[in-house]
């Protein structure tokens, strides 16, 4: 069994791997992203709405989990767009467990609390962003390092999107839940993902398919019995979710991953986009204290340049 570092407890991806040894020769692989030491860090620079914090929490937990089902070097993104309350969600993590995000939303448009904004256990998509998309990237540079999955707002989660994407284009069964909420301490924000290993990857478990069926099945139908307190329940540790949970499959957990709160923005990123625009467009970014004034819309860092030094 791994031994967790407590002081990453806040803030992790725990791998785990159901009926079978672990890595690839088990039937089923999960992931268990809690993810709320750097969701709640990120949310008080931006002060949303609770439900609209909500949504954003939902979403950089399953960008997390998602993330480490796949294979890169570089950033998995994950960004809906909606014509309801909620224009654009974005939240992207490296490979190295660096987590950001942002969320757009229409001030005047405000929808009322109230328990429809919660679809069982999950903030409701067609009260937030309405109708729209949601595009899954993974990106690790260079001309062909670029992968896009793009699936319609159809479901009733954040989470049933991923899992139209995953049938889609991953061909793969995947059962993916999430839930985030707020309380004393800060945000829980938790993604809980099984994936049935790939038959086509060469690396299929040998043995009776019916058995992988049947514990496929099982690891589906327990998933889907893990309730909203137990996935937002801070005093519960990963490993003892997954076990309490798939108890039933034999349960084998990996080390976990670290998740930290961290952008990507630097002065040299900005400096760049300065130097793509023209002089009009640059004047007109000039603020009463006669500097150019650009704020990261992930990590709300302001960065101030003086257009004297700019290379125009
Ligand atoms: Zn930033």
């Amino acid at each position: 069994m791994a031994v967790i570092d407590p002081a990453k407890a806040g803030a992790q991806i725990l791998p785990f791997y159901l009926a079978g040894d672990a890595g690839d020769s088990a039937v089923i692989r999960g992931r268990f992203a809690s993810v709320g030491g750097p969701v709640t860090s990120i949310l008080e620079r931006h002060g949303y709405p609770d439900q609209v914090a909500a949504l954003q929490a939902e979403a950089l937990a399953i960008a997390a989990c998602l993330s480490t089902f796949m294979k890169f070097d570089g950033v998995f993104t994950l960004q809906a767009k909606g014509n309801g309350y909620v224009k654009t969600l974005l939240a992207d993590m490296t490979s190295d467990g660096a987590l950001r995000g942002y969320a757009a939303f229409d001030d005047e448009s405000e929808p009322q609390l109230g328990a429809d904004m919660v679809a069982g256990m999950s903030a409701s998509v067609p009260a937030l962003l309405g109708s729209g998309y949601v595009a899954f990237t993974v990106d690790q540079g260079g001309e062909n390092g670029r992968y896009q999955g793009i699936v319609e707002l159809s479901g009733e989660t954040l989470g049933d999107a991923a899992m139209a994407w995953f049938a889609n284009s991953e061909q793969v069964d995947s059962h993916i839940v999430a839930a985030a909420r707020k309380g004393e301490s800060g945000w829980t924000a938790s993604a809980l993902m099984v994936q049935r290993v790939a038959a086509d990857g060469g690396s299929a478990p040998a043995g009776d398919k019916a058995a992988q069926d049947d514990a496929w099945n099982t690891a589906e139908m327990l998933l889907r019995s893990v309730t909203r307190e137990e996935l937002v329940d801070p005093a519960l540790a990963a490993e003892d979710l997954v076990f309490r949970l798939f108890n039933a499959l034999r349960p084998h957990v990996a080390p976990a991953q670290a998740v930290m709160d961290q952008c990507r923005c630097s002065p040299e990123k900005v400096d760049a986009v300065l130097e793509r625009m023209a002089p009009d467009e640059l004047a007109g970014l000039v603020a009463d204290s006669g500097m150019i004034e650009v704020t990261c819309e992930f990590c709300k860092t302001m960065r101030a340049i003086d257009p004297g030094l700019s290379r125009h």
